[in-house]
């Protein structure tokens, strides 16, 4: 059972997680440490077994053989939901290559509460984890994003933040809307919203610290493929989900990347 535990606010474990954790027989985690104090926490005790990328292949079958003899297995990672950037996933195939039932208890990540408050178009949106750190893969991937026209959502360490944001602004472009998610859930959780020109600025190198999401916009159609009905009824929308025509037009625009003042005229 894959169980998704809190990013930042404790307040934020389900009371099904709580449960899972009652009913376990035998805990993964990557940290002994961070999982035994959100045990301890709880006033649970469970016998736990370390699972991150240098242990998932050796207690592959260790868990396998668990699940199969009728235990009950939770999986955590160290925050959020486990196999979304974090161990997991290659167990997850193991089990079900072994016929046996996976379920989750979903919960905190941090990819959907950065794109929810990112203020971009969330239809449609692709999870792109972290960027391949340097080199040939990461030129390749930048590359591969420019032309993507769904949101995108990345997660970066602090140290390598304004490294990212020059990247991107490079690749597509310091005009591109972004919002830059910071510490979410956390006493200090703030939002940046801007351009990414802009915030390669906000975020210098020497001065980041805290947990991000990068949230970016994807790449807008080219100018004239809209027509005016379909700004007409975006606007429209927008509004009936109770944004203010103002609101509802710097949306719009920015969704269709037309200006504006055509938005506006529309709408009036
Ligand atoms: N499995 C986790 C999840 O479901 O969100 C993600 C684990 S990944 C190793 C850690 C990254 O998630 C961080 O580098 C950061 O990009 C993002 N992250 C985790 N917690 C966050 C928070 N409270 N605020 C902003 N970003 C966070």
């Amino acid at each position: 059972m894959l169980v998704a535990t809190p990013i930042g606010n404790l307040g934020d474990l389900s009371p099904r997680a709580i449960e899972a954790f009652e009913r376990s027989d035998l805990v993964g985690c990557e940290d002994t440490r961070r999982t035994g104090g959100l045990l301890h926490k709880l006033g649970i005790k469970r016998p736990m077994i370390v699972v991150n990328e240098h242990t998932e292949f050796d207690h592959e079958s260790r868990i396998v053989a668990a699940v199969a003899s009728g235990q009950t297995v939770v999986l955590v990672s160290d925050a959020g939901t486990p196999a979304v950037s974090d161990p997991g996933a290659r167990l997850v195939q193991a089990v079900v290559a072994a016929g046996l039932a996976v379920s989750a208890v979903p919960g905190p990540s941090a990819v959907l509460a950065a794109l929810v408050v990112s203020g971009l178009p969330t239809e449609r949106f692709t999870f792109e984890g972290f960027l391949p750190r340097k080199g040939a893969q990461r030129v390749r991937r930048l590359a591969e994003l420019v032309g993507e026209a769904r949101t995108m959502v990345f997660y970066e360490a602090p140290h390598r933040l304004h490294k990212t944001l020059t990247d991107l602004a490079d690749a597509m472009g310091a005009s591109r809307p972004v919002a830059v998610a910071r510490e979410l859930t956390k006493l200090h959780e703030d939002v940046w919203r801007g351009e990414l020109g802009d915030a390669v600025e906000a975020f210098p190198q020497d001065r980041v610290r805290g947990e991000f999401v990068l949230v970016v916009g994807g790449q807008p159609p080219p100018p004239g493929e809209v027509d005016d009905d379909e700004l007409t009824a975006a606007v429209a929308a927008e509004r009936e989900a109770g944004s203010s025509t103002r609101d509802a037009v710097a949306l719009v625009a920015q969704r269709y990347g037309v200006a504006r003042n055509r938005v506006y005229r529309l709408a009036t």
